[in-house]
């Protein structure tokens, strides 16, 4: 067996598996199941098992198995990043994976009637909405479909084409023309999301595609007061005005990316009509792109190649620096997609 072991101290990217329970297909074989992965959650390791004779051992910051819970998930994986944005500071959560292992069950399930069930959108709405302190604070949302390159708002489905800009001096990224819509409680959240679910759903049905061939981005918009106690040394204060005030307002402006990649699975060209082949080709570029930032993060390197993609573009400013970035890495089971499986679980190691 081979030992990757990733070095978790200098890791900029906190990546974490989640393996899901077997479905319909996997429990269709009865007892001639056959899994490829055996998990080892104290000691964060997953081993993924060739045949007989060839078993890979890798290590991560974090390894849920099929029992794992929502509030586990998004404990170890969002909250940290969702309490360093509610400081000031921009951060992506990002769940990656072949279709129908679990990317969307675990950032987008709304869980309305079943606290329980909530994915990570929802309760990182949940966790800032209950965090603001000041009548002035402020929380929003954006919610975007990339699919061919374009950007679809889901929000508002009248709007595509939406075009990415990016400030030439501070660097902040922004989506002109995208609905920013302010959230005020988590009714709200659940209507929102709703909305955009099927918008989601209309586009797709629209475009004659799945779900699973574009990325679905929610973008959290937050800006906080804090009081900052001004130091009673400050003099200069003191000569200017008559009375001295207690404190002074600090207006922390930061956002959150949550995104729900696009399937990972290599689409089968041979066959495929003109659009399909489209889409592999964009769905290829973004997440190769997406890929390279994130060795290139996990490297430490002082270049980050955000340019080649839509996808990498609109991550710019959330990604690197002093934001944090998650990822979840999602799989099945079943040996049947050993190779798919393989090639996700590499991506997220080469991100440690
Ligand atoms: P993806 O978005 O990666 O294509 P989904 O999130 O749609 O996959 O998951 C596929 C199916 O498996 C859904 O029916 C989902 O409810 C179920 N599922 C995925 N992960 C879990 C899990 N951890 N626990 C229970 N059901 C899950
Ligand atoms: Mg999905």
């Amino acid at each position: 067996a081979t030992d990757h072991s990733g070095s978790a101290d200098s890791c900029r990217v906190r990546v974490a598996v989640r393996l899901r329970p077997k479905n319909s297909e996997d429990l269709a074989h009865g007892a001639d199941f056959n899994s490829c992965v055996e998990l080892q959650p104290e000691s964060k390791r997953l081993k993924l098992k060739k045949n007989n004779w060839s078993c890979e051992s890798y290590k991560f910051d974090e390894v849920f198995s099929e029992n794992a819970s929502q509030k586990r998930v998004y404990e170890a994986v969002a909250k940290p990043v969702v309490e360093s944005v509610l400081e000031g500071y921009n951060g992506t959560v990002m769940a990656y994976g072949q279709t129908g292992t679990g990317k969307t069950y675990t950032v987008g399930r709304l869980g309305k009637d079943d606290p329980s069930e909530r994915g990570i959108m929802v309760r990182a709405l949940e966790h800032i909405l209950s965090s603001l302190s000041f009548e002035t604070d402020w929380v929003a949302i954006s919610y975007l479909q990339l699919y061919l390159e374009s950007v679809h708002d889901l929000l508002a489905p009248e709007k595509t084409n939406i075009p990415i800009v990016e400030d030439a001096k501070t660097g902040e990224v922004s989506l002109p023309g995208a609905a920013i819509v302010e959230v005020k409680d988590l009714e709200h959240v659940f209507q929102l999301l709703q909305i955009g679910e099927a918008n989601r759903h209309a586009a797709n049905t629209k475009m004659n595609t799945e779900s699973s061939r574009s990325h679905a981005i929610l973008i959290i918009h937050l800006q906080r007061s804090t009081r900052r106690k001004e130091e009673s040394s400050s003099s200069l204060y003191n000569d200017r005005h008559d009375t001295f005030p207690d404190d002074l307002p600090l207006v922390l402006k930061s956002k959150l990316l949550i995104v729900d990649l696009a399937g990972s699975e290599r689409i089968d060209k041979s066959g495929s009509e003109g659009h399909m082949i489209e889409e592999a080709k964009f769905i290829n570029l973004s997440l190769t792109s997406l890929g390279k930032c994130i060795n290139a993060l996990a490297e430490n390197s002082p270049h980050i190649p955000t340019r080649d993609s839509k996808l990498t573009r609109i991550l710019r400013d959330s990604f690197g620096g002093t934001a944090r970035t998650s990822l979840v890495v999602t799989i099945g089971p079943s040996a049947r997609h050993y190779s798919e499986t393989s090639s996700t679980v590499m991506f997220g190691q080469r991100a440690m």
